[in-house]
């Protein structure tokens, strides 16, 4: 599953931009810092609405030769623009698939912020681009691994 885009509630993104715009001194668009600083678009909605949008592609690994898809941020948004549904492996097979999508809320699961271990390496591909979205939930940028965001509802 990747993440693609975040919503917060007023309050929340209040909040978030309030944090940011204290960290920092240059005087720029905060909905922009924002969005820099989670690596994802954020939109603001007024109802009960801390979710990140979560997207993935079915079936994965590929049905053919059984690899598991790479680069799956370019997939996903390649499968979006063309509207093809076909999906393209690492081997290059081409098979049809579904692209599912999930909310998942955030900020509110995080009960204890003490106890969780800062994660700076990511524990697939080793990579340091960790981003976090919130004390204890964080993705990485580079592969598809996440720190087991369950999605609750499906769109
Ligand atoms: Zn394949
Ligand atoms: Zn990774």
């Amino acid at each position: 599953m990747v993440p693609t885009a975040v919503v917060l509630s007023p309050e929340n993104y209040a909040e978030v931009l309030a944090e940011l715009l204290e960290t920092s001194e240059a005087e720029s668009d905060g909905a922009l810092r924002i969005e820099h600083q989670l690596a994802l678009p954020v939109s603001v909605q007024s109802e009960d609405t801390d979710i990140i949008v979560v997207k993935e592609l079915v079936p994965n690994p590929c049905p053919i030769c059984h690899h598991p898809l790479k680069f799956l941020r370019e997939l996903i948004e390649r499968f979006e623009n063309e509207e093809t549904n076909l999906i393209r492996c690492p081997l290059g097979h081409r098979y049809s698939g579904m692209m599912k999508i999930y909310h998942l809320n955030i900020f509110q699961q995080s009960e204890n912020p003490e106890t969780t271990q800062k994660v700076t390496e990511c524990p697939t591909c080793g990579g340091k681009n960790i981003q976090y979205l919130g004390p204890a939930e964080m993705f990485c940028l580079d592969c598809d691994w996440d720190s087991g965001m369950v999605a609750q509802y499906k769109v």
